[in-house]
């Protein structure tokens, strides 16, 4: 507070207006007004990297929607039994990204049900 004009701190002090045409007073603003401006691009450049980390992770989201879609080899009648769903029916999904054959999962919630053996496989699925 020292580096304010002895002008505009009396001013202050005697609840006088102070005169905007002052150039510490327009150097104050103007750094006020800069503060302001930088917050504003901060802040709309999070945003604007928040809606890229979004779009991308839809974006993925998707992608294994569609690969899912692309290795699904059957569908087969279930009965979900899931707390909040009464699905019937599930699908078969290829999963070669896994050391599994296949995936089985609830059509309705999406849930993973259990792994699936390859076929002539005499192993009992060890994961479920
Ligand atoms: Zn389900």
């Amino acid at each position: 507070m020292s580096d304010i004009p002895k002008p505009i701190l009396d001013a202050l002090l005697q609840g006088k207006p102070i005169d905007g045409r002052n150039s510490w007073v327009r150097k104050v603003m103007k750094e006020a007004e800069e503060k302001e401006r930088q917050k504003k691009e901060e802040d709309q450049k999070r945003l604007e990297n928040f809606q890229i980390k979004r779009l991308e992770e839809e974006s993925e989201d998707y992608q294994k929607l569609i690969t899912d879609q692309k290795n699904t080899i059957e569908y087969i009648d279930f009965d979900c039994n899931g707390k909040y769903c009464d699905g019937k029916t599930a699908r078969v999904i290829l999963r070669p990204d896994t050391r599994h054959y296949a995936e089985i999962r609830c059509n309705l919630c999406d849930r993973h049900i259990k792994w699936s053996p390859y076929p002539n496989s005499n192993e009992e699925c060890e994961f479920k």
